[in-house]
């Protein structure tokens, strides 16, 4: 019996508040920590600062989308816009950790979802602002996986070696095609057709979705990028490249990406990263792969 049998109506509208509210907390800080994985900065330390007059934040600067919204969007001390940006991505977390709890119920499932799905907004941010996804982004959620794979099977008694080794198979039959796909690819275009970092995070989404959902996650993947691209503001695409190299010359230990959906427009391109793509196709298949591969096998 899981523990939702056990939640009454107000219990789980209490549990589900907290949990927003932590996801608002959390998105504050997941939205600091990819600033400063971007701009540089001690990750886990230090106190946050106004980008323009570099006052320290107090508390009451700190409570997530109430400070944005009880100074309506400028900084306390020196009056500066702040973007709505911030607001929105601790709205954006507070629903990923209610929607995510929900699906899961309260699960061990549940808790490494949110940790995913934590690691796959940070990836979002950094590859937004800098083209870059960090390798310490995609190490962590490899080892989140597999610590919940190996206690997950020590919980229900399977044979803990014989999962490990399938949930690694499940990623190098996504990745590994689609690296000789990109490296094709890249040998007939005579350019880059996907980033190293695009790469490493379907390897990822293989481990956690298994290869049969990640084939709906590729296609979600690449119809998300087309739409993200014709809704995004045309741009040179020479200033991309150099915010790209530019970002690689700054960021070690990250994998430049410079992969982009992109069109061309009278000597300008729709350019925008893959990464928040692959992210949202995880989001989509966290939340209805299995319904999906179950309603297609059931066509036949
Ligand atoms: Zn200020």
């Amino acid at each position: 019996m899981s523990i939702a049998s056990y939640m009454t109506p107000a219990l789980t509208a209490y549990v589900l508040v907290l949990v927003a509210l932590l996801g608002a907390c959390m998105g504050s800080f997941l939205d600091c920590l990819a600033w400063r994985l971007v701009h540089g900065g001690n990750i886990f330390s230090g106190r946050s600062k106004c980008d323009a007059c570099d006052h320290v934040l107090g508390i009451r600067d700190l409570i997530p989308i109430a400070s944005w919204v009880s100074t309506k969007g400028h900084c306390r001390y020196c009056g500066a816009h702040i973007s709505c940006r911030h607001p929105l991505i601790e709205l954006l977390c507070a629903g990923i950790f209610v929607v995510v709890m929900v699906h899961y119920q309260y699960s061990l499932e549940a808790i490494e979802m949110i940790a995913f799905a934590c690691i796959l907004i940070v990836l979002s941010l950094t590859d937004l602002d800098s083209w870059t996804i960090p390798n310490g982004c995609i190490v962590t959620a490899i080892v989140i996986r597999f610590a919940y794979v190996i206690a997950n099977g020590v919980i229900c008694g399977m044979d803990v070696f014989q999962v490990v080794c399938s949930t690694l198979f499940d990623g190098l039959i996504v990745a590994i095609p689609l690296l000789v796909l990109v490296l094709f690819a890249d040998k007939v275009l005579k350019k880059e057709s996907m980033g190293g970092g695009d790469l490493k995070l379907f390897f990822v989404a293989g481990l956690y979705f298994g290869w049969q959902e990640c084939l709906l996650l590729i296609i979600l993947a690449c119809v998300f990028g087309i739409v993200l691209a014709l809704c995004s503001q045309p741009r040179n695409a020479t200033d991309v490249s150099h915010q790209a190299v530019q970002s690689l010359d700054d960021s070690e230990g990250t994998e430049n990406d410079h992969s982009a959906s992109d069109q061309s427009a009278t000597g300008l391109q729709r350019m925008i990263p893959f990464g928040p793509s692959i992210a949202l196709a995880c989001f989509a298949t966290m939340l209805c792969g299995q319904t999906f591969i179950a309603w297609y096998i059931g066509l036949f």
